[in-house]
C-alpha cells in the first residue's frame, strides 16, 4: 500500500488513511502499438512502453518529439488513431479522462486565474462531488504535502512561478489518482528554483508512491529524477533504459549525442579487432554488428596522462588546441595526429590554474577499457 497525502505532522499513516475514501495500489501502464497522426506528421509513430507500478518513468526528447502527444493519450484528452492502453489489466483507450483516475500538470500551468489557491486545488474534488468537509481537509493536506500549507486563500497572481507550479501538482495529487503524469513542470523557473523542485517532486514521488510519467527536454533534469527514462525523437522511442545504462551504454548515437556530450570517431571492423587507424581498442562491452561503427568519448571519462602511456587503456597522442577554466572543471580541446578532434573535461580537484596544460602541449590522453563504447552510428 502506498502512503497518502497525510500532513507531516501525522505520525501514524494508518490512522490518517482511514480519512481517504478511495485508497488504491499505483498502477502499472502498458502502452501497445500507438501511432498518432497529424496530417503528414507522424507525433507517435508505433510506441510501446511498459511502466511499473510507482515508476518514475520520463518521457525525454527534443522540442515536437511526440513527448506531450503521448501524455494527452495516457490521460485520455487526444485519442490516437491506434493501439492500445492499459491501466493494470483495465483497457481504458476508450476510457474519457475523468474516469481515468489520472493526475497531470500541463505544460503552461493552466491554473484558473480568477480562483483562488484553495478553489484551484478542489477543482478535481468538486468535479467528483466530493462532500464540503473532506474536500477542505484534502485541499489543505494536498497544499501541505507541497509545502504551502495556509496558502489557501491567496490569489493565483499573488504567487511566484514556484509556488503556482506547487500549486498545480497539489490540484494534480489532490483527488490520490493511482497515476501522475507532468509535462514539463519546471521549464518556466529559473535555474535555482529548478534544481530545488527536482529534488522536491522526486520526494513527493516517493512519499505518495503513485505511478508516475514526467516530460522534459533537460537531459540533466531526467537524469536526476528518473527510474526509467525513455528517450524519444519524431515520435518514436530511442530507447528506454535506467539513468546510467543511457548514459554509459547508449544504443544509438541519437541518444549518445542527446544525453551528455561526446566526441564520436569513426572505427572499422577487422575480423575479432574493433580498430582506431592502426590502433586496435581494447573495449570491454561487445560492438553492436552495424557496418557504421563509431567510438564515442565522454569528455570526464579521458585522463590527462603526464608520463606517458597508461598500461591497458586506449592511449592517444594528442596536441592542446584550447584550454578552458570553467570554476569547477576545466574543458580542453584536444588534437589527434590524424586530425580528429576530441573534448576532454577534467576536475579541478586540488589543482590549480597554474598546473592546468597549455595550448601546444603534447598530451597522452587514454581511455579505460570499460569507458571505451562502441556504438550504432547509423541514422536512425
Ligand atoms: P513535444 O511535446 O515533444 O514538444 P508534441 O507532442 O507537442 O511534441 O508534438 C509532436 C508533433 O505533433 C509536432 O510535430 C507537433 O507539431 C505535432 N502536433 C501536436 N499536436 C498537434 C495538433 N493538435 N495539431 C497538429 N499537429 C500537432
Ligand atoms: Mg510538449
Amino acid at each position: 500500500r502506498r502512503a497518502h497525502l497525510v500532513p507531516a505532522t501525522f505520525t501514524d499513516f494508518r490512522e490518517a488513511s482511514d480519512l481517504n475514501t478511495n485508497s488504491a495500489e499505483a498502477l502499472p501502464i502498458s502502452v501497445k502499438n500507438i501511432t498518432k497522426t497529424y496530417g503528414p506528421v507522424h507525433a507517435l509513430d508505433d510506441v510501446s512502453l511498459e511502466v511499473k507500478s510507482g515508476e518514475f518513468l520520463t518521457l525525454l526528447g527534443p522540442s515536437g518529439s511526440g513527448k506531450t502527444t503521448l501524455l494527452m493519450v495516457l490521460a485520455g484528452f487526444t485519442r490516437p488513431d491506434c493501439g492500445s492502453l492499459q491501466f493494470g489489466d483495465r483497457e481504458v483507450i476508450r476510457t474519457p479522462p475523468h474516469l481515468r483516475e489520472v493526475g497531470m500538470t500541463f505544460q503552461s500551468y493552466a491554473l484558473f486565474p480568477h480562483m483562488t489557491v484553495a478553489g484551484n486545488v478542489g477543482y478535481p474534488l468538486r468535479l467528483r462531488k466530493t462532500p464540503k468537509r473532506e474536500l477542505e481537509e484534502r485541499v489543505e493536506q494536498a497544499l501541505e504535502t507541497v509545502q504551502l500549507g495556509g496558502f489557501g486563500d491567496r490569489r493565483i497572481d499573488q504567487l511566484s512561478g514556484g509556488q503556482k507550479q506547487r500549486v498545480a501538482v497539489a490540484r494534480a495529487i489532490v483527488f490520490e489518482p493511482r497515476i501522475l503524469l507532468m509535462d514539463e513542470p519546471l521549464s518556466a523557473l529559473d535555474k535555482k528554483l529548478r534544481d530545488q523542485m527536482q529534488i522536491e517532486l522526486r520526494h513527493l514521488h516517493e512519499k505518495l508512491g503513485m505511478t508516475t510519467v514526467y516530460v522534459t527536454h533537460d537531459q540533466r533534469e531526467a537524469l536526476t529524477m528518473s527510474d526509467r527514462i525513455a528517450v524519444v525523437n519524431h515520435g518514436r522511442i530511442m530507447q528506454l533504459a535506467s539513468p546510467r545504462d543511457l548514459y554509459e551504454r547508449p544504443e544509438n548515437r541519437f541518444v549518445a549525442d542527446f544525453i551528455g556530450d561526446s566526441t564520436f570517431l569513426n572505427v572499422t571492423r577487422d575480423g575479432d579487432q574493433i580498430r582506431y587507424g592502426d590502433m586496435v581498442l581494447r573495449h570491454s562491452a561487445p560492438a553492436p554488428q552495424t557496418g557504421n561503427l563509431l567510438l564515442m568519448i565522454r569528455p570526464e571519462r579521458i585522463t590527462l596522462s603526464t608520463n606517458g602511456p597508461v598500461e591497458g587503456a586506449n592511449n592517444f597522442d594528442a596536441i592542446a588546441t584550447e584550454v578552458v577554466y570553467q570554476g569547477d572543471s576545466f574543458l580542453l580541446h584536444a588534437r589527434l595526429a590524424d586530425g580528429n578532434r576530441i573534448a576532454l573535461r577534467g576536475a579541478m580537484l586540488g589543482a590549480n590554474i597554474t598546473t592546468l596544460p597549455k595550448v601546444d602541449d603534447q598530451l597522452t590522453l587514454s581511455i579505460a577499457a570499460e569507458d571505451t563504447v562502441l556504438i550504432d552510428g547509423s541514422e536512425a
